[in-house]
């Protein structure tokens, strides 16, 4: 390949680059939080995200300052909360190990919790131009079309062999310019589906374009279908208080708060098996009482489908057996700690009712005071 593609792709870049706010920067903090906030997530997403988490840790060292609930409470929303979790972690390992500034080789950023090949290349090369490709599914794509990869990129050796072939092209001296330039390329003309070859600034130079088969590139491995879990839940009340608990750490969702219950298993009814994991979780003996609700959504290996209920103390006190803590939180105040959607949900739909019912008693009451006043 001739020295074409990365002078037509750079001239494509410096005018049509998006406008993002991890671009106005290239302070090596901000650009490592984009980068984990962009892993599996789209960039209209995480905007608000990223500006919300630079206005409350600007800095390494504020990271490091937060507290678990802080960062998470911040991040809910993102999905994918092991994320936050590692950034937490190696803010305090940069404090300690690196006088609060990130290392500049992908080597050594590799050590960080969290970081895995792809965000040590992109922050070596886009914060500090270390001449590494950062492969994600942007670059992925481009890179497969343009050397019309006939192979899986998504295993090790597939990515190896992309890196041997497109690794020539980067110029020396200007990865951060050019893995930005792939990653536009990617996310604006080259698209998964339809991409718009006739305005693309390397397409005399796409092998997948000249071949008539950019769309079937790159080759992708079928996924099964994710499996599906039925979940109970329990707005477990104890007068104007519910109870939550705490997941441990290291688990799906660790750190964050949830309404007890869990897995049915095999056949038993909903009632029986909330009955049984309130049994399992606290240690009490409960009773079921109306539904709340049902709550669907996919995590990244399955599928749940949440049947929440109202339930009562019936007998025992309840004990933190499969939380870090549990806790009586007043209704309004559930936003204070950090959920996942569906928790998250439950407590709306609990906070919601609590309104209705408040809005309901005050109307009630104004009724009457007006029925008092006309009969005096
Ligand atoms: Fe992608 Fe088409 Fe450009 Fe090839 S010519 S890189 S398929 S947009």
């Amino acid at each position: 390949m001739d020295k074409g593609p990365p002078e037509a792709l750079l001239r494509w870049y410096r005018k049509n680059s998006r406008n993002l706010p991890w671009r106005q920067t290239r302070d090596p903090y901000a650009i490592w939080v984009s980068e984990v906030m962009l892993q599996q997530t789209r960039v209209e997403t995480v905007i608000p995200y990223f500006q919300r988490w630079m206005l409350h840790f600007p800095t390494v060292a504020s990271l490091a300052r937060a507290t678990r609930t802080e960062v998470l409470r911040l991040w809910e929303g993102l999905g994918y909360y092991r994320r936050a979790v590692n950034l937490h972690r190696a803010s305090a390992k940069i404090v300690v190990d690196y006088g609060g500034e990130l290392p500049d080789s992908a080597r050594e950023l590799i050590k960080l919790p969290g970081i895995g090949r792809y965000t040590a290349a992109a922050i070596a090369a886009i914060a500090f131009g270390g001449d590494a490709l950062a492969l994600d599914g942007n670059l992925r794509r481009v890179l497969s079309r343009m050397f019309d990869a006939r192979f899986d990129l998504s295993t090790a050796e597939g990515e190896r062999r992309i890196l041997r072939r497109a690794s020539p092209l980067l110029p020396h001296g200007k990865a951060s310019e050019f893995n930005q330039a792939l990653m536009d390329l990617g996310a604006t003309i080259c698209k998964s589906r339809r991409p718009l070859c006739p305005r693309c600034a390397v397409q005399a130079w796409c092998q997948a374009f000249a071949r008539g088969v950019q769309e079937k590139r790159p080759i992708r491995r079928a996924l099964p279908p994710l499996p599906g879990r039925v979940v109970t839940a329990a707005s477990l009340r104890r007068g104007g208080q519910v109870l939550i608990g705490r997941r441990p750490e290291g688990k799906l969702l660790g750190g964050l708060w949830e309404f007890p219950g869990g897995k049915r298993e095999g056949r038993e009814s909903l009632e029986a098996c909330l009955r049984r994991e309130l049994k399992e979780e606290l240690d009490i003996e409960a009773g079921v009482g109306r539904k709340l609700g049902v709550y669907e959504h996919a995590y990244s290996h399955f599928r749940v489908r949440v049947h929440a209920f109202e339930c009562h103390l019936i007998e025992g006190k309840p004990k933190a057996l499969d939380h870090t803590e549990i806790r009586w939180v007043q209704v309004k105040r559930l936003g204070r700690f950090p959920m996942g959607k569906v928790d998250r949900a439950i407590a709306r739909t609990l906070q919601e009712s609590e309104k209705a019912m408040s809005k309901l008693s005050s109307s009630r009451s104004k009724r009457r005071t007006r029925g008092t006043k006309i009969a005096a």
